[in-house]
Parts: structure tokens; C-alpha cells; sequence
């Protein structure tokens, strides 16, 4: 295990990630909604920047990587090759299957289109450690803007395909609110009620209620779990096509 992750809160309910390699030192921030609490961050564990890993083009995940790279020049900016045009900084455009290098460690690229077109994850295979930006949530997914519901479907079931003891990063804070819609959906599942419970307790006391894990999220969130009889009969779609049934579930948390 060479990989160390720091997790921290830029604006409202971002979530900002080092992610350190303790063999070479290199240091990649993944996303940067801000650049004062990524500086503040790498302060605190005394670590140095080499790479920023952006997850999708919208100016909440990338907005303080200017103020970064004029503060470490010499930082490589990573990001997905499909949506380079609305991101004009990158040095490395990268697709699905690439590796983006921090040091000794080697992230795999998987694309992820729905919530964005050119949307990807990194996924750090050695270490079991995903870094999903906005396309999966704790106990729910992101909004799909750019693509049709089916394909964030597709994306989604790419993510619910790592192993399950994948700790997933997420680029917001947003499992309590994602909970009180999972509970419309499967009000008898004690796993989501658990989970619910668990997150009550964490954010009372300010905490975040993240990483989750891929595991964790099979069993709770409605949105990897529209093959599940239960899913289906909540929506009245039983032996439904599942990207069907998550297109309803999503049409559905859009007016929650
Ligand atoms: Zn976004």
C-alpha cells in the first residue's frame, strides 16, 4: 500500500482528494473546486504537488487548477481527451484504458459519460481505491446532462463492476440527501436503513460520510440496483430492462 489519500471540503460540498505516493513523493490533487484548500491541504501533510487529475470539465472540479499550475509550473495536468476543447489546460488527454502516472503509481482510466460527455474515473487498481468525480454518489449518481440515461447506466455498471472492497471518492458531499430518496425506493432495505443511520451519526459530528465502497454501494444505493426485484416493483417496472428502470429512478430523483 503506497498510496495515501487526503480528503477535504472546498466550497459548499466538494470534496477534494490528495492522493500521495509514499515511494517517490509525487503528489496528485484530484479535481480542484479551489485552489486555497488544495495548498492548505498539501501544507498540512507536508506533501508536494506533481499532478492534478481532473474527473470532468464543469468549473467546480476545475476552476483553482489555474492558480495551481501558476503556483507549481511544473505540474502535469491530467484529464479526459474527449472533452480537452472545454478543458484547455491539460498536458496529458487521456481515454479509456491509459494510465495516468503520480509517481510510481499508475490510476486506470475508465470513461464514464452521463453526467458529463467526456466525464472519466481514476481507478488505482494496486491500492483499490477509485476516484469516481460526479458520476457515482454514496447512495446515489450524478445528473446526466450530456448524454442519454442509458449510457450513464453504462457507466455506472462499469464502476459497480470493481471489486467490491474499492474505496470510492466522490466529488461531493451529497449521501444524506441521495438517503432520503434511496428510502422512497426501498423503505425494508436494512442495509440502506443501517447505512442512513451510519451517515446521521457522521454528519451530526461534522465528518464526512465518504470514501463508500463499490460493496457498500451494491447493497444500498437504488441506482446499482435496478436489475433488483424490489427496485423494479418501487417504479412499477418489474422484469424491466434495468437501464429503463434507472432511467425512471433518475427522472425521478430530478424532482424529488
Ligand atoms: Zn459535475
Amino acid at each position: 500500500m503506497t498510496l495515501s489519500v487526503h480528503q477535504y471540503l472546498c466550497l459548499t460540498d466538494n470534496y477534494g482528494a490528495l492522493a500521495h505516493d509514499s515511494v517517490t513523493g509525487a503528489t496528485a490533487c484530484v479535481d480542484v473546486p479551489e485552489a486555497a484548500p488544495t495548498l492548505a491541504a498539501l501544507a498540512e501533510r507536508g506533501w508536494t504537488l506533481s499532478d492534478v487529475l481532473i474527473t470532468h470539465h464543469h468549473a467546480d472540479h476545475i476552476q483553482g487548477v489555474p492558480e495551481l499550475k501558476a503556483k507549481f509550473p511544473s505540474v502535469k495536468i491530467w484529464g479526459p481527451a474527449r472533452d480537452a476543447a472545454r478543458i484547455p489546460f491539460l498536458d496529458h488527454k487521456v481515454a479509456e484504458g491509459d494510465i495516468a502516472r503520480v509517481g510510481s503509481l499508475g490510476a486506470k482510466v475508465i470513461e464514464t459519460p452521463g453526467h458529463t460527455l467526456g466525464h472519466i474515473a481514476y481507478h488505482f487498481e494496486e491500492d483499490d481505491i477509485a476516484f469516481c468525480g460526479d458520476t457515482l454518489f454514496s447512495l446515489g449518481c450524478g445528473r446526466v446532462f450530456e448524454a442519454p440515461y442509458a449510457v450513464m447506466w453504462s457507466s455506472l455498471v462499469k464502476l459497480a463492476a470493481l471489486p467490491g472492497e474499492t474505496q470510492v471518492y466522490c466529488g461531493h458531499e451529497y449521501t444524506e440527501a441521495n438517503g432520503r430518496f434511496a428510502l422512497t425506493v426501498e423503505p425494508g432495505n436494512p442495509i440502506l436503513k443501517a447505512r442512513i443511520e451510519e451517515v446521521a451519526r457522521l454528519r451530526a459530528k461534522g465528518r464526512p460520510t465518504l470514501p463508500t465502497t463499490v460493496a457498500a454501494e451494491l447493497a444500498a444505493n437504488p441506482f446499482l440496483r435496478a436489475e433488483e426485484p424490489a427496485v423494479q416493483a418501487a417504479v412499477g417496472m418489474g422484469g424491466a430492462d434495468p437501464a429503463a428502470v434507472f432511467a425512471e429512478l433518475r427522472a425521478r430523483k430530478d424532482r424529488f
